[in-house]
């Protein structure tokens, strides 16, 4: 039986489904979810994260780690936490960068929030040899308020279940994946069911606009930010996403083998994302008591840092590697690729409210 017909046979039985659990559903199950039975990344797989890019860009972090912790007065213990760390890369290339100052590897712990069996294994085989005192948990849960918490996640928040609403005559209506002819199909709630929170500018929007809200995403990074704010550390979230409107528009996608499908067409085949919306991100950073930097696009956060003269000197020591690093640098900053589609954004205790790459920033 497919996952598309368990779902029609979930449906069937208890109705109709929000958007937001057809996601998880879709990405996690844990028999036929897409993150669940695959390696999705890299030129064979369905999409390139940046870290796979080039190492220059978990280099980067990990430098960005090291100068925050430095900067709060060294804690002693921290957390490293990594939200959905794909094929272990970023860490690798943190953890590597990080040997500059032995002191913040002396006493960390580095956790791996992974929900896919497969993505941990591979996880295991690159990073259970690196010496640093590191472990497993599938989901962010409440255990880990009690230390330091220096934090990353890239392409992870895109990935979070949301829920999509339609403004129609009614008022507005949450959109549901339902069953028809024991196909998958799009429906409006019948009732009006309004959104659960509701942002500035959500009268302007015209009949048929859609309004997307991811309550997982809003709510983990309230709880990431009430932890920074009272343990320490810092909490760094790299993702594709849009600035300036919160949540107005459809962005939901759905992507396999380099291109684009229907949402609806294979779940569990096809990835799922959906634009991360930062204004919405920033408040839930501030409800949980952090300062909050950016977001700034990940153009100029790498730029800031430095990533031209990592380049430079990598080509330096080895030549042969030039063209392959300029190409590497296009597209991690070019405005045309991840460049400015690409953004980070940082919670930081309030003591501490200033970062590396976030310069132009006055913390709000
Ligand atoms: N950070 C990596 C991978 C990004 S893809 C990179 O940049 O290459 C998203 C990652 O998050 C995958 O590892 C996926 O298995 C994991 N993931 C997605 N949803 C999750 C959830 N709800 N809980 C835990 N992990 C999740």
């Amino acid at each position: 039986m497919t996952l598309a017909s368990r779902i029609v046979a979930l449906i069937e039985a208890q109705g109709p489904m929000s958007v937001a659990q057809f996601m998880s559903i879709a990405l996690l199950d844990p028999r036929d979810g897409y993150y669940a039975t695959r390696d999705p990344f890299g030129a064979a797989g369905d999409f390139i994260t940046a870290p796979e890019v080039s190492q220059m860009f978990g280099e980067m972090i990990g430098l960005w780690l090291v100068q925050v912790w430095t900067d709060q007065g060294c804690p002693k213990n921290p957390r490293l936490v990594e939200l959905g760390p794909g094929r272990g890369t970023l860490m690798t290339d943190i953890l590597r960068a990080a040997k500059v100052v032995p002191e913040f590897l002396a006493g960390l712990e580095v956790v791996l929030v992974e929900a896919s069996p497969v993505l941990r294994t591979l996880q295991e085989k690159k990073i259970g040899g690196s010496g640093v005192s590191v472990r497993w948990q599938a989901q962010f849960g409440d255990q880990l308020d009690e230390r330091p918490l220096f934090l990353v996640a890239n392409e992870f928040f895109d990935a979070l279940p949301l829920r999509q609403y339609v403004r129609t005559e009614r008022g507005w209506c949450e959109r549901m994946v339902t069953a028809q002819n024991g196909e998958l199909a799009f429906a409006l709630a019948p009732m009006p069911t309004p959104p659960p929170m509701i942002p500035v500018g959500l009268e302007a929007v015209p009949e048929g606009g859609v309004y997307e809200t991811s309550p997982a995403a809003l709510a983990l990074a309230e709880d990431i930010a009430r932890i920074v704010a009272r343990r320490g550390g810092a909490a760094l979230m790299v993702d594709y996403g849009y600035q300036a409107r919160s949540g107005f528009g459809e962005t939901l996608q759905a992507v396999g083998g380099h291109s684009f499908a229907d949402v609806l067409a294979e779940p569990g085949g096809d990835d799922l994302s959906a634009h991360v919306d930062f204004a919405a991100l920033a408040a839930a950073g501030r409800q949980g008591g952090a300062a909050v930097l950016g977001p700034v696009t990940q153009r100029a956060f790498l730029a800031a840092l430095g990533l031209a003269e990592r380049a430079e000197r990598l080509a330096s020591a080895n030549p042969a590697a030039g063209t392959s690093l300029v190409a590497a640098v296009k597209r991690l900053v070019g405005p045309d690729q991840m460049g400015t589609l690409f953004k980070a954004l940082a919670f930081l205790p309030p003591a501490f409210d200033s970062a590396p790459g976030f310069a132009a920033w006055t913390a709000s």
